[in-house]
């Protein structure tokens, strides 16, 4: 074992953490890590491999050793709804949690996938959501979460598009509560993207380590659409790239990653999120990775 260095971690420190299946490739602790020491909190956030068939117990380890915080991520978000005390509203109607705040063993469930996303796409990209029509390319949990809130925004219409189109249609009915939607398949997306003003990649399309790949074709990008894409690693995709290359404005997956971080942050601590230094630092580890 290796020897202790002096991390800084005593009795008093207080634990968070991220449960995932896989859950090394996480660059959570690296984000969340890099806040607590910006804001001087004595904290620490560890990664928790969780295997099928153990979250129950993951979830009650929670209340039993005192953690203030958890982030739970892929393929645990929608499970962990069934295991907490109370959910926010809007996580219980996105149907998936990724912050668990635990106030004295009692745990609420928030979502802050969605609203990090709209944060990041004002901040970063300057765009104004109200009115604009929208095509979302997957419809999986992340689709859900940044559909519901782009809704929740005022988006006049949301296009989903998907390669399973039933799935594209679900969602639709889904969030067609909050705007005009309709689902399609990803062949059908030729004969409707005319008039889209954002069109985002919430797939694993070009993805590391299938970085060629293109979640549709770039002929259909035109210039005067912003094009997004959630997906940061690499941090500037094939999609990304086409798009510039056609004249449209681009927006990149990494601040939804780190707002999401920073509401959960503020969830979990009541202060602001370093969100800079955050950044920063995770940036930093993808560029690296990558050279
Ligand atoms: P998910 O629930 O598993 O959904 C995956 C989606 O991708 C589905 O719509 C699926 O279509 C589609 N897809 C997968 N492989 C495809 C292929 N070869 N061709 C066409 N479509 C394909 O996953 P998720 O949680 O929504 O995450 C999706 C992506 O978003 C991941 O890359 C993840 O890293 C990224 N993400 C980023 C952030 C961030 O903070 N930036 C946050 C969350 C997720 P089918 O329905 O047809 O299978």
């Amino acid at each position: 074992m290796a020897a202790n260095r002096g991390n800084g971690i005593d009795t008093s420190t207080v634990m968070f953490g991220v449960f995932g299946d896989p859950v090394a490739h996480s660059k959570s602790p690296l984000m969340l890590n890099r806040a607590f020491e910006v804001t001087g909190a004595n904290a620490a956030y560890a990664a928790f491999h969780i295997r099928p068939g153990t979250l129950r117990d993951a979830v009650n380890g929670i209340r039993a050793l005192g953690f203030r915080g958890v982030n739970v991520t892929i393929p645990h978000k929608l499970e962990v709804v069934d295991y907490l005390d109370e959910i926010d509203e809007h996580a219980r109607a996105i149907g998936a949690v990724n912050t668990i705040v635990n106030d004295q063993g009692r745990l609420k469930g928030y979502n802050t996938d969605g609203i990090g996303y709209v944060r990041s796409l004002k901040e970063e990209a300057g765009f104004s959501i109200a009115g604009q029509t929208v095509m979302l390319l997957g419809a999986g949990g992340a689709a859900r979460g940044i559909g519901y809130a782009l809704a929740k925004e005022g988006a006049a219409r949301i296009i989903i598009a998907n390669r399973t189109a039933s799935k594209a249609e679900e969602l639709a009915a889904y969030l067609s509560e909050g705007t005009d939607t309709e689902g399609i398949g990803l062949e059908a997306v030729a004969t409707r993207i005319d008039g889209v003003n954002l069109v985002v990649n919430t797939t694993k399309i070009g993805m590391h380590p299938k970085i060629e790949e293109c979640p549709i074709a770039p002929e259909l990008i035109h210039p005067g659409m912003l094009v997004s894409d959630i997906v940061y690693n690499p941090l500037e995709t094939r999609f990304l790239r086409e798009a510039k290359a056609r004249g449209a404005a681009v927006h990149g997956g990494l601040g939804m990653f780190i707002y999401q971080g920073a509401y959960a942050f503020e969830y979990w601590t009541g202060q602001p999120a370093p969100a800079e230094a955050m950044r920063e630092i995770v940036e930093r580890s993808l560029t690296e990775a990558a050279l």
